[in-house]
């Protein structure tokens, strides 16, 4: 069973992942969870990039679909096959989101993904106002990257959203406690591995 979590910063994805993770470990499961961009070599060179300067828009998602290949062959598909829970903290639709803000087409971005990524079981986005996200994230202060972030933060959003409609995906709504959020995760997640 393949579970991805995605969302805008603030949101609270990587504690979700981790209780999610400790939570069906419990239940007797074999879970694997990882993240993206992964600390392999095309995964380093884009945290990298953040700090020591951004490489181009192409260059950049290249690195993604990249990264993105390795994981899945070395890790995700041989994780599923061996019967193991996979749960991801970000995949392909953060490249949607966040590199559509660079001049791409997010169903684009999807095409170039499907080729070679596995369609998750369950998607779970999870979401926040952009203003709750930024007061969470710490990023008031420069009034110009604010207005920066507000619009990226925005953006991605909106396209993370736009996939609500899809069969395998649930929208979270984030704005609550943590154990609030965990107790619509757990929920969501019993039901749809019961299917
Ligand atoms: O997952 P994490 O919160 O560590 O991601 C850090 C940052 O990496 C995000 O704030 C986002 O700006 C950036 N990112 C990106 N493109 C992706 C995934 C993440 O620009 N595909």
């Amino acid at each position: 069973f393949f579970i991805v979590i995605e969302g805008i910063d603030g949101t609270g994805k990587s504690t979700q992942v981790a209780r999610l993770g400790a939570w069906l470990t419990a239940q007797g499961r074999e879970v694997v969870l990882s993240r993206e961009p992964t600390a392999g070599p095309w995964g380093r060179k884009v945290r990298e990039s953040a700090a020591t300067g951004r490489l181009s828009p192409e260059e950049e998602l290249e690195y993604f679909l990249n990264d993105r290949r390795e994981h899945v062959e070395e890790l995700i598909r041989p994780s599923l096959a061996a019967g193991k829970v996979v749960i991801l903290d970000r995949y392909y639709f953060s490249t949607m989101a966040y590199q559509s803000s660079r001049g791409f087409d997010p169903q684009e971005i999807r095409k170039r993904n499907e080729l070679f990524a596995p369609v998750p079981d369950l998607l779970l986005v999870m979401d926040l106002d952009v203003d709750a996200a930024l007061l969470r994230i710490g990023a008031r202060g420069d009034v110009a990257n604010e207005f920066e972030k507000r619009e990226n933060l925005q953006h991605c959003r909106d396209v993370f959203l736009s996939l609500r409609e899809e069969p395998f995906v649930e929208v979270i709504p984030c704005g609550g406690s943590l154990d609030e959020v965990t107790e619509l995760v757990n929920q969501i997640v019993s039901t749809r591995l019961l299917e």
